[in-house]
């Protein structure tokens, strides 16, 4: 009899475990979003990653304060992903977003993959983590992995090998820090100098900023521009990416 409920409990046990692994497999699964084509009109035709903020940095200026990955269309999405993620760890996301991308590396006709249309990598280890699978992407479809980052401070430029990474600053003073980090700065600005194409400084700093050229209609979308998917090059050149506020 004895023997009859060990076995009993260990049984249920073994359920309880199983039951609770598909819940979290469940629920790990609603945490990022993959997908094969986007259509923007910003990005063109490329490959997507959306993430749950629980990935952002919580010091980003933007979180619940004009983030327009809250906004619209994109913020619908953001919505769902965040509250299917309240127990999930930044890094379990990550993980999630790994998998996701290898997956996408299967596509019969691969594009070049925007990462984090929400969402970030807001610790080395969860960077290192997309950066990985990133790098799979790349050398199996020969496509290119761009993305921008809210979390330069702590997440230097090194952890994201095999991706072209922007940081995302807030001011002037910002562009020498994320230079420090290796990082090209890409910053947000109420009006391009003089209304034109061309590369501007800012007081303070002697960082040349293009402004982006889908937003000057100098490119139809960063497919035809594709500044963004050289950061390095950007970086050497003492360069970065301005964007005009909506
Ligand atoms: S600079 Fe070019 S690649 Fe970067 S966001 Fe603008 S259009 Fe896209």
């Amino acid at each position: 009899m004895r023997k009859v409920n060990k076995k009993t409990m260990l049984q249920s046990i073994r359920q309880q475990e199983q039951s609770a692994q598909k819940r979290l497999a469940m629920v790990l699964l609603r945490s990022v979003i993959a997908v094969e084509k986007s259509r923007d009109s910003k990005t063109g035709l490329c490959a997507a990653t959306y993430a749950a903020q629980q990935t952002c940095p919580p010091s980003c200026p933007l979180l619940n304060k004009g983030c327009y990955a809250q906004k619209g269309h994109t913020g619908i999405h953001t919505s769902r992903l965040n509250k299917a993620s309240t127990t999930l760890t930044p890094n379990q996301i990550a993980a999630q977003e790994a998998r996701k991308v290898r997956t996408l590396a299967k596509s019969k006709h691969p594009l070049n993959l925007r990462l984090h249309v929400v969402g970030d990598c807001a610790d080395r280890r969860s960077a290192r983590k997309v950066s990985r699978a990133s790098r799979f992407y790349a050398r199996k479809t020969g496509r290119l992995v761009w993305t921008y980052t809210h979390a330069w401070q702590s997440v230097p430029r090194r952890d994201w090998e095999g991706v072209s990474v922007l940081a995302s600053v807030s001011n002037v003073d910002e562009i020498e820090q994320a230079r420090e980090q290796g990082y090209a700065p890409a910053i947000v600005v109420q009006t391009f100098p003089g209304n034109t194409t061309k590369a501007f400084t800012l007081d303070g700093s002697d960082c040349k900023f293009i402004p982006c050229p889908q937003q000057t209609g100098k490119s139809k979308d960063c497919q035809q521009c594709g500044l963004c998917f050289n950061t390095d090059r950007l970086f050497q050149a003492n360069m970065g990416i301005a964007f005009k506020k909506h």
